[in-house]
């Protein structure tokens, strides 16, 4: 066959060499172990906590290294296409510290621009170079069109499910089936090639596969270590009936003209990378290294580990923001995730920026990481009891303006207020951990807002109502705000001798039958009038914050109702 001949015939238009094309991507000039990076998601309008995974390695590999990072938008899956999905992509990823040096960007109207010398960045603006190595395939006898239509493929899938029997025979007959489908698809005369063309019939391109899957290919990921992989005997489409490329030849093209040097991605690619190793090789190209990442898992209802799925919580990254989880919080949860040894070096290092932190590709799972909520409330809470009052304030309000407008409106209405609030606790070597979510303050300021305060008379029943009420009323009589925390409490412990109420825990331990309870039980009583609960703030910073009349009209309540 006149391979030449083949690939005029069906690259007509295609004039370009690619050689001409290697000169608009010269080799980047970086320094010695200089990584280049890229983060390639398909913007299908959704965009998966996964997704955090590569593009945060990505990112850190790059920048510890002084190499790129770019964005590059695979979109040729004109069916999961959504409109101004990539927009969102891009401005998703900044909020949670995800910034590129190069590939597709938002300008200050918030359209999509090329940033950069190696674009486009946006796959579909690239047919005509993958038409040029398509058409270097094709004259090398290493891609051949195929002419059968989908509709005739999906017969074909149709008749092979209708005789589906799983047993090991029929996987047999099946594959001996594929294979003669596709020695058949390879042969063709250049006559009937011409003949298909004058008629108009669309073609697939696809890779003649001349591996033995009897053979095994040796490569090291830098993740899973060293594999090895059956050799490629799949003649893999590479360019689809309306000449889109597909993943696969799109992902060879691109990241050796942009000069990726580290491939980063999910490890369900995993099994397609011995076609991706024939095609590099089939053009010519460096293979790069590649990095696989484990699956995201998580625990079901039964304690089984199971993949993190699309419809899971906590798969969509809109899912963290409703939910009013801050992105530095969920950023640095992903490190604890990726990194074993994250944890321990921030607990070393409070004070630094995990920025500081030396990522490592050594120290990440090969199995697959488990998310769970539980853990990344903690990371969360840790976050938060360290940020300042006013940035809590900022933030929270933020994300209340947008998900819970009455509340937004309360701490818009007296930001000082809100922001006492939001101090109690704050500062010092021990702060407060109260809030993994901006959804978590409304419950926990409730008790500071007439609106929101419910009074409680949930007083535990072995203590006498009398005594309840006692305490009460002598607590308001001797209340004075001007008070500082020692004179306060010393009161408190006043009522608590006078009601044969121990004034210290520890006496009440060593003679428990002696008294009736201790000074820790008349401040639970104090406690849950003033604020409904018997978990609370400070309780002397709260009635200075709620201020004297409000602190004296809840016990007055909390007594008559009694
Ligand atoms: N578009 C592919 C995906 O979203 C990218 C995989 C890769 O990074 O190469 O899975």
């Amino acid at each position: 066959m006149d391979y030449n001949k083949l690939a005029d015939l069906l690259f007509p238009d295609v004039v370009l060499t690619p050689e001409d094309i290697e000169k608009r991507y010269p080799p980047r000039v970086l320094s010695e172990g200089a990584k280049v990076t890229r983060f390639a998601p398909s913007p299908t309008g959704f965009v998966h906590f996964g997704g955090l995974f590569p593009s945060i390695v990505g990112e850190r590999l790059a920048h510890q290294s002084g190499g790129v990072f770019f964005l590059r938008i695979e979109d040729t899956d004109g069916k999961r296409e959504i409109e101004g999905a990539a927009e969102g992509l891009i401005r998703t990823l900044a909020k949670y510290g995800i910034y590129f040096d190069e590939g597709a960007a938002l300008d200050e109207n918030g359209n999509i621009y090329d940033k950069g010398s190696y674009g486009p960045y946006k796959q579909s603006m690239r047919t005509e170079i993958y038409h040029v190595y398509a058409k270097k395939l094709v004259s090398e006898g290493k891609a051949y069109p195929c002419f059968t239509t989908d509709e005739e493929l999906e017969e074909i899938l149709q008749a092979d499910k209708k005789s589906e029997v799983k047993s090991r025979e029929w996987t047999e007959e099946t594959e001996a089936k594929q294979k003669a489908e596709q020695l058949k698809m390879r042969e063709f005369t250049l006559e009937e090639v011409e003949e298909h063309l004058r008629q108009g019939h669309h073609f697939v391109l696809r890779m003649l596969a001349n591996g033995d899957p009897d053979k095994k290919i040796k490569i090291t990921d830098l993740i899973k270590g060293p594999l090895e992989l059956p050799e490629n005997d799949k003649d893999e489409v590479l360019l689809k009936s309306n000449g889109i490329p597909t993943y696969h030849f799109a992902h060879a093209v691109d990241d050796h003209l942009m000069g990726t040097t580290h491939v980063i991605r999910g490890e369900e690619w995993l099994p397609s990378l011995p076609r991706h190793i024939m095609l590099f090789s089939y053009l010519g190209f460096k293979l790069p290294k590649y990095m696989h990442i484990a699956q995201i898992m998580r625990l079901d209802e039964n304690g089984n580990k199971k993949k993190l799925s699309k419809r899971d919580m906590g798969a969509n990254m809109d899912d963290y923001t409703r939910l009013g989880y801050a992105p530095e919080c969920v950023r640095e949860y992903v490190l604890t995730l990726l990194n074993s040894n994250f944890e321990e070096w921030h607990a070393q290092n409070p004070d630094k920026s995990c920025d500081d932190f030396e990522f490592s590709i050594k120290k990440m799972s090969k199995s697959g990481c488990l998310f769970d909520f539980d853990k990344l409330n903690d990371v969360s809470k840790n976050i938060i009891s360290k940020m300042s009052a006013e940035k809590v304030y900022e933030s929270l309000s933020k994300w209340a303006q947008e998900y819970d407008e009455d509340f937004y409106s309360e701490l818009a209405s007296n930001p000082d207020y809100a922001k006492r609030i939001l101090s109690i606790g704050r500062g010092g070597s021990k702060p407060r951990k109260d809030l993994a979510t901006w959804a978590d303050a409304k419950p926990y300021m409730s008790l500071f807002y007439d609106r929101y305060f419910t009074a409680s008379d949930d007083f535990p029943a072995q203590f006498s109502k009398d005594d309840i009420r006692s305490a009460l009323t002598m607590f308001i009589e001797t209340y004075d705000e001007a008070d500082d925390p020692n004179v306060w409490f010393s009161k408190m412990k006043e009522i608590a001798e006078k009601l044969n109420y121990a004034p210290e825990v520890k006496l009440y331990k060593k003679e428990p039958d002696k008294y009736k309870g201790h000074v820790g039980d008349i401040s639970m009583f104090v406690r849950i009038a003033v604020t409904g609960s018997v978990n609370s703030p400070d309780l002397y910073e709260v009635m200075h914050i709620i201020g004297k009349e409000r602190t004296t009209d809840r016990i007055n309540n909390a007594a008559k109702a009694l």
